[in-house]
Formats: C-alpha cells, sequence, structure tokens
C-alpha cells in the first residue's frame, strides 16, 4: 500500500493574483516532494500588475515594465499553466469547470481571483462607463476612448466614482497625462458616496489629497451616491443629472457570484470565509487568499500588500496540507505602508498615522514596484 505520504495529489491555484505569483516563485525555489503535480489557471497569460498601471497611464512607464508573464513564471517552477477562466467549481466532486478547457479535478485548490467594483445597485451601470477592474480590460478602454477623443477639440468630462486610493490615483495619472501630453479641455470630477475621500487614511494624507484636487481644479463631490448610468449622463442622489465622456467606476470590491453559488461560505458580499491558515471554514481543501478572501480573525484591507504576504504561507500550506503536516497561520500586520501617486513623479507615504510626501516618496514607490516585477521577469 502506498503510503499516504506519497499518494498522488493534484493542488490547482485559480486566478493569476499577487499572492499565488509569490507562491509559484516560491514553490519554484523550495519545488515539493515529486508526487505533488500543480497547475495554475488563469484568464490571462500577462498579468498587469495594479501598483504600476497609475504611472502606465501617466506615461512613467511602458506596457512591458508592467506585466508578469505566468507562463513563463510557471515554466520556471515546473508548474502547469492552463490559460481559460473559471466559470464555476463543485467542491463536492472537487471539480473545476473553465470556459476554455475540460473541466479539471483537484485534490486540494486555492483561489486569488481579486475583486471587481460593486455595481449592483447602480441601474445601467453593467453597460455603460468602465470598471477599474479587470484592469487590462479598463486600460484597454481607456486607450480607446483617448484614441477617439484626441481627434476632437470639444471640451469633455471625465468622472471617477470611487474615493479610495485606485481611484484617486488613475484619476490623478488620467489628468496628467492629458494635461502634459494634449491640448484637451477636460473637466475633471470624483464622486465618492462616503462623506470623507480615502476613508480608511489618516487625516493629513486626506487633507493632502483635498487640497491638491483643489489646486488642480478637480470638483470633488463627497457623501453622494451614483445611482444609474446612461449611455452620456449619471444620475446623483437628489435626482441630479452630470453629463460624462468617460466614467470610472472604482467603487468598493465586489466578488465574483460564481463563488458564493458554488457553496463555499462566503460573507454578504461573496467573499470566501477562511481562518487563520488561509483556509475555507465550510471546506477544508479549500484555500482562498487576496481580494477574494474575508480572513475571519482579523479584518484586513483588500490591498495587494496583504495578498503579497499571504503567498508564502499559502505556499507552505498547500505543500504542508498535501503531505498531513501542520498549518501555518497567516498573521497579518496591523498597519501597512502605503505610497500614493499623484499622477506626476511625486508620491503621498501614509503609515498608520503618520504622513510625507516628495519625490522621493515616487522614487522609492518605483524601486519597491520594479524590484516586485523584476523577480518574476528575470
Ligand atoms: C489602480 C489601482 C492601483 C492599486 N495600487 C495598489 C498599490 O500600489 N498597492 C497595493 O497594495 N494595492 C494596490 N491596489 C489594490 C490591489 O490591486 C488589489 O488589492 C490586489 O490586486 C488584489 O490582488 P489579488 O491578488 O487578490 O488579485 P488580482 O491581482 O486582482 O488578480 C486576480 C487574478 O485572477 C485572475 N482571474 C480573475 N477571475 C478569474 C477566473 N474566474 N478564472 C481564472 N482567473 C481569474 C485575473 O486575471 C488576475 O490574474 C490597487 C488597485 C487599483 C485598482
Amino acid at each position: 500500500m502506498i503510503s499516504q505520504a506519497y499518494e498522488k495529489k493534484d493542488i490547482c491555484l485559480i486566478g493569476g493574483g499577487h499572492s499565488h505569483i509569490i507562491a509559484v516563485k516560491q514553490l519554484g525555489i523550495h519545488p515539493p516532494p515529486p508526487n505533488i503535480r500543480i497547475s495554475l489557471v488563469c484568464s490571462d497569460q500577462f498579468t498587469l500588475y495594479s501598483g504600476m498601471l497609475p504611472g502606465l497611464i501617466s506615461g512613467h512607464y511602458l506596457p512591458e515594465d508592467c506585466y508578469i508573464d505566468l507562463q513563463k513564471l510557471c515554466n520556471q517552477a515546473k508548474i502547469t499553466f492552463i490559460q481559460s477562466e473559471v466559470e464555476q467549481i463543485d467542491p463536492h466532486s472537487k471539480q473545476i469547470y473553465c470556459n476554455l478547457h475540460s473541466h479539471l479535478n483537484y485534490d486540494l485548490l486555492s483561489l486569488n481571483i481579486g475583486s471587481q467594483p460593486m455595481l449592483h445597485d447602480i441601474k445601467g451601470a453593467t453597460r455603460y462607463g468602465c470598471p477599474i477592474k479587470p484592469l487590462k480590460q479598463f486600460l484597454q478602454s481607456w486607450l480607446k476612448w483617448l484614441q477617439v477623443a484626441q481627434s476632437t477639440n470639444e471640451p469633455k468630462h471625465i468622472v471617477v466614482i470611487g474615493g479610495g486610493a485606485g481611484s484617486i490615483e488613475i484619476l490623478l495619472a488620467i489628468h496628467y497625462k492629458l494635461s502634459h501630453t494634449t491640448l484637451q479641455h477636460v473637466n475633471f470630477m470624483l464622486i465618492c458616496a462616503h462623506p470623507n475621500i480615502l476613508s480608511s487614511y489618516n487625516q493629513c494624507t486626506q487633507r493632502y489629497f483635498n487640497d491638491y484636487f483643489k489646486k488642480l481644479g478637480i470638483t470633488v463631490i463627497k457623501g453622494k451616491r451614483v445611482n444609474a448610468i446612461s449611455q452620456h449622463q449619471l444620475i446623483v442622489d437628489d435626482n441630479i443629472t452630470l453629463n460624462y465622456d468617460f466614467a470610472v467606476w472604482a467603487t468598493h470590491a465586489d466578488a465574483q457570484s460564481w463563488v458564493a453559488k458554488s457553496g463555499l461560505k462566503c460573507d454578504n458580499n461573496g467573499f470566501i470565509l477562511v481562518d487563520q491558515y488561509l483556509r475555507s471554514v465550510s471546506h477544508t481543501d479549500v484555500f482562498a487568499v487576496g481580494d477574494c478572501a474575508n480572513f475571519i480573525p482579523m479584518s484586513i484591507p483588500k490591498s495587494g500588500v496583504y495578498a503579497v504576504r499571504q503567498g508564502p504561507v499559502l505556499a507552505n500550506n498547500l505543500v504542508a496540507a498535501s503531505c498531513n503536516y501542520p498549518l501555518l497561520a497567516f498573521k497579518p500586520q496591523k498597519h501597512f505602508l502605503s505610497l500614493l501617486t499623484t499622477g506626476d513623479r511625486h508620491a503621498v507615504a501614509s503609515w498608520g498615522p503618520l504622513y510625507a510626501h516628495g519625490k522621493w516618496a515616487w522614487l522609492w514607490k518605483n524601486h519597491i514596484d520594479r524590484r516586485f516585477i523584476a523577480q518574476f521577469n528575470q
């Protein structure tokens, strides 16, 4: 009889998010026992790094600076890469259903499929406006719009609906791009449902961005929700109608609906509930990391920083769970350093109650981001 430790095990990773790329890298450096076969299924072969998207839009980076080639990364780690979108899983029969591939079987599963802007209650939102995620589709829509917009001289209205870090960085990147490379007359607006922008950041950071928006002439509407959108108009609370030419959805995070439908225990927003080992509370053979998970021991922000830190713990736990070894607990830090770019080569550093800004902060972020990408693209 084959001992349990040497039984063949199939581990399937769904999504090429931050935690999975770190885990793949680690599994390449420290290969698992030969009885463990690993595959990564992702909708895209080239994954766009969110931390560099604002800089790509501003024009500080070239596209090739910001992408990670998952096929190449997997080849190096002797992991099978499958380019396909997962549409459903069945945790009872342990099967995965994809759009471009026949179904897959797994012994252990990990999900790192990110999140998307919440659009449920906004009439017309699935048809009009551009969701900031998936990032690649957003970038394509922006570049297409930019090309068409540049063919006329009429004033344009750009509206970003959000108020978190990603929405602010994208708005300022678009502002920088248009004001430095075109003669286009553009009105910019940020609409934030919360009474203040960057609500999870310290007051100095909030004040800095409020003042900066004022200086750039960007209108900020706070405490109002967008309720509906049509081809050229937004309807905000109190039935105020606003015209737009390009609208970006950067509302708070929502989950992919098939995940909760599969029977995995999720919170009210469809994020998978996981324990300290990053393991589903309802299915011990399923792990979930990054934005698509809700870490029960402590509330953690949906941020790439936490997703990255979960990577090594996940890699360890997938192998440990396959071999019946004890699992490691993920211990998130309380505060994390945020470096928020302002469109130009300048950034704001925010850590808990502390704040500072300058060109040095941008250079620091640039160094961190380039080093992060380089480890996968060598
Ligand atoms: C503009 C912007 C800037 C940001 N900047 C920062 C920053 O500087 N620092 C920071 O910490 N956070 C930042 N964030 C937040 C950060 O992007 C997210 O928290 C982070 O991406 C979460 O990563 P993840 O690992 O959960 O998934 P993601 O990085 O979103 O990756 C999900 C992956 O899963 C794949 N996928 C999705 N669905 C499926 C499916 N059904 N089947 C197969 N594959 C699938 C996708 O193609 C993708 O490869 C930013 C966000 C935005 C929008």
